[in-house]
């Protein structure tokens, strides 16, 4: 392909980040420092899909371009010695006016969020020392940029600086493989070299529609005993990835299918059994807030305690996540025993747990849990008695923790339908408190 074929830059750029990359290639210019968008921003240009982000990297040093932005347009500068990468943060985000071409893709990037900062890499090469470890880096020249990066389609670049601007660059056959639909690696060692590759190759063939190019296809079987060598984040980093797709099924189905999942230790729970509930996350409800979250809770939810503590540790799980996970599995592992309770007894076990967890569960349960976890969610988690601690005080109840296993009491009576109306709940607590209702009962 010639270097002089153009990409349109400004149709596929919210009008905010235009203003701040018509800074940087102005100075990049001025510098006489290479400035190119790299990676993801033009394979999915080229593919005409939502722009996520974009990453800049400069032929020299990043620094010394990004001392130069603050001193003339403002703001501050963070730098990550010792690679010679900075962050951007200009003073104000820039008016939208002008650059106003192509709506539809500037709004559609605007609304997968664009940031208020710049991240400006100097270009470098990588070599690995062994597998799965963090490389080890050098300065070096976009080329080298290019050959370190994980495929073909994202070894792609597009130039700012002056005259350039727009001009791609694609020494390794980025742009024919996007045509063809092909995932490549650029080097036989590269899976092994960093295993993450496995799970990145899965997620763009699926997100895309493409094909993983048959002879990459071919080191995947070679390069699994590297994946439990990586590190939790890193391996999380990316499951997280996969989970947050559209396409999250499809891609775990071809995880699953690879061998991929079976290589990390401690052994997940049971692949047939999480395959099969996991295919009902293909349409998430629409309650669904964090597909992440929610995916990890149908894939793990019949972990035993110490399986997922092992996972946890292994995947490094937030707090949260953790509890939701294990809010989840404490559902699942016993749903049977739901079968034929009254709502009172239902609300009672999952009061105080994470909506999200009973969520997740439901989509997995038979018929008959999903109804109860279902009114659970839509109904009885919001019913609460006309009275409350204050009111029972006055009818004479003293403070302390009568008060509040009385309010329980009356929550189920409502939630059992043994309280119907206001008057109703009058009469039930005049009922209680006259006869005694401290008789030692339960909260059930
Ligand atoms: P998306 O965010 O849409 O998945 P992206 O291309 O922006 O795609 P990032 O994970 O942000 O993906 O990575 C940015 C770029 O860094 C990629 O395009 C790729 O060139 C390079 N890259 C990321 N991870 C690796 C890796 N493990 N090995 C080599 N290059 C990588």
């Amino acid at each position: 392909m010639s270097m002089t074929d153009r990409l349109d830059i400004p149709r596929f750029i919210p009008t905010s980040r235009l203003v701040l990359l018509r800074q940087v290639a102005a100075l990049s210019a001025h510098l006489g420092l290479p400035a190119y968008l790299v990676g993801g921003f033009v394979r999915d240009a080229l593919l005409k899909q939502p722009i996520n982000d974009f990453d800049l990297v400069v032929e020299g040093d990043a620094v010394k371009l990004g001392r130069a932005l603050v001193k003339q347009f403002g703001g501050r500068l963070t730098v990550h010695a010792p690679f010679k990468t900075a962050t951007w943060f200009p003073l104000h985000r820039p008016e939208r006016s002008r650059w106003s071409s192509s709506e539809a893709y500037r709004d559609q990037a605007q609304s997968k969020g664009d940031g208020d900062f710049i991240d400006l890499i100097s270009a470098r090469s990588e070599t690995y020392e062994h597998p799965a470890a963090l490389p080890t880096v050098k300065l070096g020249t976009l080329a080298d940029d290019l050959r370190r990066r994980d495929f073909t389609i994202n070894a792609l670049a597009v130039r700012l600086d002056g005259d350039h601007f727009g001009e791609l660059s694609d020494p390794l056959g980025g742009r024919a493989d996007l045509q063809r639909g092909l995932v490549r690696v650029l080097h036989p060692n590269s899976f092994v070299d960093d295993p993450t590759r496995l799970l990145r190759a899965v997620r763009y063939a699926e997100r895309y529609g493409f094909k993983i190019e048959s002879g990459s296809e071919a080191l995947i079987p070679l390069a699994l005993e590297y994946v439990d060598k990586l590190s939790p984040e890193r391996l999380r980093h990316e499951l997280d990835l996969i989970l947050g797709e559209e396409n999250a099924v499809p891609m775990m189905e071809k995880l699953w299918a690879s061998g991929i999942v079976r290589c990390v230790r401690p052994a997940l729970p049971s692949e047939e059994a999480a395959r099969k509930r996991f295919g009902a996350t293909r349409r998430l409800p629409s309650s669904v807030e964090d597909p992440v979250q929610f995916r990890w809770m149908v894939w793990l939810m019949d972990a035993t305690p110490a399986q997922f503590r092992a996972l946890a540790k292994r995947l490094h799980f937030t707090a949260d996540l953790a509890k939701k996970v294990a809010a989840a599995a404490s559902i699942y592992n016993d749903l049977e025993s739901f079968k034929g309770t009254r709502p009172s007894e239902c609300a009672a076990r999952l009061d105080g747990l994470p909506e999200e967890a009973i969520r997740a569960v439901s989509l997995c349960a038979d018929e008959e849990t999903r109804a109860l976890l279902e009114m659970y969610l839509t109904k009885w988690k919001d019913v609460k008695p006309f009275a409350d601690g204050d009111a029972l005080q006055r009818m004479g109840v003293p403070f302390g923790p009568r008060i509040g296993e009385t309010l329980w009491r009356l929550r189920a009576a409502w939630l059992d339908g043994e309280v119907t109306s206001e008057a109703g709940e009058r009469e039930w607590l005049a009922g209680v408190l006259q006869d005694g209702y401290n008789r030692g009962d339960s909260k059930q």
